[in-house]
């Protein structure tokens, strides 16, 4: 039977914001049903490691929901990488969602990990029994000349260890559909879960699309231009329309969602609230 993954993204509070804003975003999180809590992790040489770790720790043990820490290798060398997997097993996380990181300005890669295929073949072989998760790219990754170029080298990633992928945001339903068929062609078989970011403003809209060459349609800008700067009502338009997607999503046998709460826990609660029944949990 069909039996799709529900999870959550969150991230570390920014240094400067009290600690105790991680428990404001899980605590508003209760009620929901997910399936694993991911953490993101900082990028560049001064990503704090112990901050994912930590909040890992705390989802599973605190709020009893496996946790998945994300890793990034583009800055670190091996013993940075082996030091974050450390504090992730200690953390007893369920998995790793490796990552290469994006390249930063004026920083010169380390050199030892230049895709994220060579940290999960690194996790790999370090840590056999962690699975490990790697990120894909429905309308291809910013930087790939093609889509098939991309999924040559997701082919790649999956064929290293990855044995489960997450999406990046996407608006349009229909090209998800089309990755995964080209996916699947291409001999990827591991299980694609949807990632799905609620609209919450116009600006992070068009930033995010902008950064990730995410097309945005018709419909999505018309309600951009007819609710502005009225955040509440964009806000609640944007909670609608990730419900539609994720409906839609679910009549289309997806393997999952993975929604990215931006640690604003109403809007996730509002989308679990709508599209609850579906998940049959
Ligand atoms: P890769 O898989 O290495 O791909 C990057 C580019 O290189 C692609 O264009 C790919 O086609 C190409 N490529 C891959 N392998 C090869 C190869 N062997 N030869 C030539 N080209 C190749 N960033 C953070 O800093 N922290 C996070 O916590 C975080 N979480 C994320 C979670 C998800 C679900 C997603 C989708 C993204 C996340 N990111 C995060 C962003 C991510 O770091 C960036 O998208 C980054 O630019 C690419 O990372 P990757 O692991 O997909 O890289």
């Amino acid at each position: 039977m069909h039996n799709p993954i529900f999870s959550l993204e969150v991230f570390p509070p920014k240094r400067d914001a009290p600690v105790g804003t991680i428990y404001d975003a899980l605590d508003g999180l209760e009620g929901i049903k997910p399936d694993f809590i991911s953490v993101t992790y900082g990028h560049g040489t001064h990503a704090d490691r112990t901050a994912t770790a930590r909040i890992a720790n705390t989802i599973r043990k605190e709020y009893q929901i496996p946790a998945v820490a994300h890793l990034t290798a583009l800055y670190s060398d091996k013993e940075r990488i082996d030091d974050a997997l450390n504090l992730f097993e200690e953390a007893k996380v369920s998995g790793v969602l490796a990552l290469r990181g994006d390249h930063l300005e004026g920083l010169e890669p380390v050199g030892v990990f230049d895709h994220a295929s060579d940290l999960i073949a690194y996790i790999h072989e370090r840590k056999p029994y962690l699975k490990i998760f790697a990120a894909c790219y429905p309308e291809g990754h910013i930087e790939s000349k093609s889509l098939d170029e991309d999924i040559e080298h997701l082919k790649t990633k999956v064929d290293a260890g990855a044995t489960h992928l997450i999406s990046q945001l996407f608006y349009d339903n229909e090209n998800f559909y089309e990755f995964v068929d080209k996916a699947r062609a291409a001999g990827i078989h591991a299980p694609i879960e949807a990632g799905i970011m609620p609209i919450t403003s116009a600006k992070s809209v068009y930033t995010m699309a902008a950064k990730n060459r995410t097309k945005i349609p018709k419909y999505v800008v018309s309600l951009l231009d007819k609710w502005g700067d009225d955040l509440p009502s964009l806000r609640a338009a944007g909670v609608n329309y990730a419900s539609q997607q994720i409906t839609d999503l679910l009549a289309n046998d997806v393997n999952g969602i993975h929604l990215y709460t931006m640690n604003r826990p109403a809007n996730a609660r509002r989308i679990w609230h709508n599209v609850e029944p579906l998940f049959g949990r």
